[in-house]
Parts: structure tokens; C-alpha cells; sequence
């Protein structure tokens, strides 16, 4: 482990639960570490991806966020206002899983799943309101 590389993986572990873009990673590095280069951090954090200790996810969006692999695999539920980002324990997931798979033989992929709403506040907000 590069000493770059565990300035990234510092970086991603002070904030637990926060999922971060390259961009915001670079900054952060840069910010309180030492000059590195943008393109070194992108070139870590695949890297790091690669080995299973950080994972990717878009949340909705184009750009890729990243955060560190955890102990218990996780999804995504995202607030299309405020774009509040809740975890979603895999195990909450196993249910439509299962019924996808009776239904349409598909297996759903271990990969990271994003489901967008309106998150608890944004709904109470709204009078309770559909989407
Ligand atoms: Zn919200
Ligand atoms: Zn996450």
C-alpha cells in the first residue's frame, strides 16, 4: 500500500457513510495531505475498487461515487429533491430478489442497486404526496 493510496483510503474512512466523487476526493487530499495529481487519485481509486476495498455507485446520477467496501454489502435509496442518500441493508433487498428471479428467471447482480424517491423529510414535506 503506496502511501498516496492510504491518504485515499484516510480520506474515505473520515467520512463513514458519505459517498464521495473523485473530484471531492482529489480536493480533500490535496486540501489536507500533500499535491497530488487528479488523474492519480481516479487511478487509485480504481485500483482500489479493483481489489474489493472500495465500491462504486452512481445513485442516480452519471458521475461515480465511491466509498469504502464494508463489512455488509449495501444499496441505495436517493432523495430526488434533496438528494439525501440512505443505505439500504442488502437483507431488505433479498425479498424483491427472490420474487424477481420466480418471475423472470433473472438474477439480480450482487452490484449496487439505486432506488429514487423522496426521502422521509422531503415526503413529510410534500403532505405525503406520490412522486
Ligand atoms: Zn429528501
Ligand atoms: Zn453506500
Amino acid at each position: 500500500m503506496t502511501p498516496q493510496r492510504e491518504l485515499v483510503m484516510e480520506t474515505l474512512a473520515a467520512n463513514p457513510g458519505h459517498h464521495a466523487t473523485a473530484d471531492e476526493v482529489w480536493q480533500v487530499v490535496q486540501a489536507r495531505y500533500t499535491a497530488i495529481n487528479r488523474s492519480t487519485v481516479y487511478r487509485i481509486l480504481e485500483l482500489l475498487t479493483r481489489h474489493g476495498l472500495v465500491t462504486q455507485s452512481r445513485l442516480g446520477s452519471s458521475v461515480v461515487h465511491y466509498e469504502l467496501a464494508h463489512d455488509h454489502a449495501h444499496h441505495h435509496l436517493v432523495c430526488v429533491r434533496c438528494r439525501r442518500v440512505v443505505q439500504l441493508p442488502a437483507a431488505d433487498v433479498s425479498t424483491l430478489r427472490k420474487r424477481i428471479f420466480e418471475r423472470h428467471g433473472f438474477r439480480l447482480g450482487a452490484g449496487d442497486l439505486t432506488l429514487e424517491g423522496l426521502c422521509v423529510d422531503c415526503a413529510a414535506a410534500d403532505g405525503g404526496r406520490r412522486v
